[in-house]
């Protein structure tokens, strides 16, 4: 990443400042559940693969969040390799690429149990205020923002809301997203913008 190599002890503090919807609530599963369904592992493994996470890292960060739920047998058995497979590093050696929000709304759709997926598409409109205001101060349950965000999702544009999240976190005005008008196509795009406003 444009950014450097994120340790496994740095993940905290980034999720928390700088991931966007879809991987700030994978992150807050694993953290509470110490567990994630397949799909899930992956679109977050391979997000953080992309914010520069290294593959040693990588095996420290899911091995600390699986904690005692798992015994180091099991782990190194089944975890290990698919950490390893998604880094390029066993089978096909394939070096997967993080999702893009297009693959992350179209494919794989989430059952009931699954937290992958975009929560502007995927969860309830309750849900979804829910879980907004309740990670982000900035956004009040009952505010013109949150209805804002509501009524772009209604109307199924889920790139815009996303943007105006990112806006409305990052005290961005309307219109000027990312930057540029720029809106959020990519979660990694959405990370590196925060962390490059950071330093600004
Ligand atoms: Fe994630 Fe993209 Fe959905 Fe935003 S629009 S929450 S970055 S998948």
């Amino acid at each position: 990443s444009a950014q450097g190599v994120v340790t496994a002890e740095m993940v905290d503090d980034v999720a928390r400042k700088h991931f966007p919807p879809c991987m700030r609530n994978l992150y807050d599963r694993l953290k509470r559940d110490h567990h994630l369904k397949h799909f899930g592992r992956l679109q977050l493994g391979l997000f953080l693969k992309g914010i520069g996470l290294p593959l040693d890292e990588a095996v420290v960060f899911w091995r600390r969040m699986y904690g005692a739920t798992m015994s180091d047998d099991k782990f190194n058995k089944e975890y290990k390799y698919n950490i390893r497979h998604s880094y390029g590093q066993e089978g096909k050696r394939t070096n997967y690429p993080p999702k893009s929000c297009q693959q992350i709304l179209t494919q794989n759709q989430p059952g009931t149990q699954d937290s992958h997926g975009c929560p502007f598409r995927h969860f309830s409109p309750d849900n979804l205020s829910a879980f907004l205001s309740s990670t982000y101060p900035q956004i009040d349950k009952g505010s013109m923002e949150m209805r804002d965000i509501l009524d772009s999702v209604k109307s199924t544009h889920y790139h815009v809301a996303c943007t105006r999240v990112f806006e409305l976190t990052h005290g961005v005005k309307k219109g000027e997203g990312l930057g540029g008008n720029e809106s959020v196509a990519h979660p990694n795009k959405w990370t590196d913008r925060s962390r490059e406003l950071e330093r600004e």
